[in-house]
């Protein structure tokens, strides 16, 4: 999957104005410049659309400047990446807060040196220490059910390798909601340049063997609404009776007044 395709979730009429890659060099006063364009820009059809966060992230940047416009930069630690978006009408994010594929970062503009209305979307790979191109970059979705640890994993969150963890007591687990966790398997150095101060925890006997769910007792629930239908047919009754009575008395009312 596109990364463009999570961004503009609730469209897919969007199409390449620029792609990534060497622009054509430009003759100039000063002589010929050639660039080399970090991004692909995606026109709306002059439309504000909503820009999404891809998956769970933070936000690195989320300011102005002349080039860019609006902009924001987004922080992928499971990805190892980090994106950007640039000539934003307006953004709803700021530094540092944590975002998830339906946080809501700005919509479609043209700020900044731009002659339409599009999205400058950029992917700077850790890994690579540079851009890539994000019509070649496949974007996977996280699959948290493949995870499994073992009673004192070492754990890795957000990027961090918990020492402490290993071999600890059995204790609270650091959940997976809004958190990046990898089992730590061998010695491979941790690929995350990113930190985080959140909650730590290691692999619980409970989160290994979770209580089962209590099984729903369909026969007092269906109980339980039949009481509550019973009681709503009893309000609308009396509501109607109510009714009945004021209708009552506007006719005398008007009875009385027409005499
Ligand atoms: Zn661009």
């Amino acid at each position: 999957m596109k990364a463009i395709e999570k961004v503009f979730k609730e469209y897919n009429d969007y199409y390449i104005t620029d792609k990534f890659g060497p622009r054509e060099p430009i003759k100039t006063p000063s002589g010929t410049t050639s660039s080399f364009h970090k991004g692909v820009d995606y026109g709306t059809h002059s439309k504000p659309y909503n820009q999404y966060a891809v998956e769970d992230g933070v936000v690195l940047e989320a300011s102005t400047n002349n080039s860019c416009g609006n902009y924001v930069w987004i922080e992928y630690p499971r990805l190892n990446l980090k994106m950007c978006h640039y000539h934003l009408k307006e953004f709803y994010v700021k530094k540092g807060q944590k975002v998830d594929n339906n946080t809501l970062i700005g919509i479609t503009g043209k700020t900044g040196m731009a002659t339409g209305v599009h999205l400058h979307l950029g992917i700077f790979d850790y890994a690579k220490n540079d851009y890539i191109d994000p019509e070649e970059y496949n974007y996977v979705e996280y699959q948290p059910a493949e995870l499994k640890y073992n009673i004192g994993d070492k754990v890795i969150v957000n990027g961090v390798l918990y020492e402490n963890c290993y071999g600890g007591k059995t204790g609270k687990t650091v959940t997976d909601k809004h958190t990046i966790i990898t089992r730590k398997i061998d010695d491979r150095p941790v690929p995350y340049p990113y930190n985080t101060s959140g909650d730590i925890g290691w692999v619980s006997e409970d989160e290994l063997s979770p209580e089962e769910e209590p099984v729903t007792d369909y026969k007092k629930l269906y109980e339980k609404e039949l009481l509550i239908n019973k009681d709503l047919k009893l309000q609308i009754e009396q509501l109607e009776e109510i009714n009945k009575e004021l209708k009552n008395r506007i006719y005398t009312a008007t009875d009385i007044l027409t005499k």
